[in-house]
């Protein structure tokens, strides 16, 4: 009987029995159509056959046309995870393949590149791989997997990535992210493949070495997506007083140093962030700028020195987020108008800031009028002479603006 239906008739009736197929509500269909990777339970209609989380699912419309295919997971408000909108493309190793030789092939520049080893080789949804990260780390990588739907193919991905990418000493997980939670999954740290990393491991960006501890360190272990904008600093920093203000390994310190600054305040809330921004300073024998590490809050610190009258002619601030969701924009937005107007009240005539937001939540437009209203409770003349983003290696898909997190200017004051 099989035999009798051909073999496009067998293969969409296997996927219906296989996968299941999530029927989108009449009207919900655009943002499918036009690629947008996620679907939200209020657009789903029904879901037709059993599907269990995390299994690949088709999508279809209430007139039961194909629209794309992807993973489910009905524990989270995000239920599918679009992977493929061509209907002949089934998810399998092979296809798992061709999605990281492509992400990795995009960093081709990066790999060639003999003053950088540390680099992002899958940004996630703005990959095409939605829910995986993998950082490189000179000869090691680190992983997050953040969704059910990926965590299903973890021993692939990562036999896939070792095959992949040559010279690769070990891959450990830094699974340790609240969205988890979201998707019914726990934490989770530790050696995926190969080699456990060494408690410090060397990298060398754009030609400054720095210390990264992949197993306790933020994130993979580096701030990794600055990369890009830590290159602008030092042309301001000749003879410069800069202020680091959460500096966490000192990333933006050491090319500040590299610049000529004369002096530079650290300032983080980490005491071992702090040790290893010292460390990472004598690493690249920068030591001869005069060095100051404060552990504290950066909104004190700086309240503390504008009591002095202290002065800087660079600040940068590199806040965490402030606004994991829109739930927490206005008190996030408060926040930033805050330490943005500190930063400006310490700055001398001419003297330049480097301000960030990486809140998905602050698009660049809300980012900049902050900044202003800052400007203008600090009653400073500001010009802004850069617009900053995340590194080219954390690309944003054009059909999934929420990739675009991180916005920074460079501001210079009057
Ligand atoms: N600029 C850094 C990355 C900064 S990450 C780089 O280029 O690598 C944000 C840092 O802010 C973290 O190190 C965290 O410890 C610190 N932090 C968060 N809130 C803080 C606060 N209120 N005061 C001081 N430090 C804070």
């Amino acid at each position: 009987m099989v035999r009798y239906w051909g073999d496009k008739f067998i293969t969409a009736y296997k996927s219906v029995i296989l996968n299941g197929v999530v029927v989108l509500k009449r009207n919900r269909t655009k943002p499918v159509n036009q690629r947008h990777p996620w679907i939200y339970s209020g657009a789903i209609d029904r879901v037709e056959g059993d599907p269990a989380d995390g299994d690949v699912v088709d999508v279809r419309d209430t007139g039961n046309n194909w629209l794309a295919r992807g993973y489910i997971n009905r524990q989270s408000q995000i239920v599918v995870r679009l992977l493929a909108w061509e209907q002949d493309e089934q998810v399998d190793v092979a296809f798992w393949q061709a999605r990281l030789e492509r992400a990795i092939a995009a960093r081709q520049a990066l790999a060639d590149d003999p003053a950088t080893d540390a680099y992002r080789l899958v940004h996630a949804e703005s990959d095409y791989l939605p829910g995986l990260i993998v950082d490189r780390y000179g000869d090691r990588l680190v992983a997050q997997f953040l969704t059910l739907g990926m965590e299903r193919w973890k021993d692939e991905l990562v036999g896939l990535l070792v095959g992949l990418i040559a010279d690769v000493r070990g891959v450990y997980e830094r699974s340790d992210v609240d969205v988890r939670e979201k998707e019914g999954l726990e934490q989770r740290v530790g050696l995926l493949w190969g080699e456990e990393p060494p408690e410090e491991i060397e990298i060398v960006e754009n030609g400054h070495r720095f210390l990264v501890d992949v197993r306790q360190g933020h994130k993979t272990g580096f701030y990794l997506d600055q990369r890009e904008n830590r290159a602008r600093l030092p042309a301001f920093c000749a003879g410069a007083e800069v202020l680091d203000a959460f500096c966490y390994t000192g990333g933006f310190s050491v090319y500040a140093a590299a610049g000529g600054a004369a002096k530079i305040a650290l300032v983080d809330g980490s005491a071992p962030a702090l040790e290893l921004a010292r460390r990472n300073l004598v690493l690249n024998e920068l030591s001869e700028p005069d060095v100051e590490s404060i552990e504290g809050n950066v909104f004190n610190v700086l309240r503390g020195y504008r009591a002095q009258s202290l002065c800087f002619d660079v600040v940068v601030l590199d806040p965490p987020k402030f606004a994991p969701s829109g739930r927490e924009l206005g008190k996030a937005s408060r926040a930033y108008k805050d330490v943005n107007m500190l930063a400006f009240q310490l700055l001398r005539p001419g003297g330049v800031l480097f301000t960030f937001s990486c809140s998905g939540a602050v698009t660049a437009d809300l980012f900049r009028k902050i900044v202003f209203g800052a400007a203008l409770d600090a009653e400073r003349d500001v010009q802004v002479i850069g617009h900053l983003a995340q590194g080219a290696d954390h690309p944003v898909a054009l059909t999934f603006p929420e990739g675009a997190y991180l916005k920074g200017l460079i501001c210079r004051v009057g």
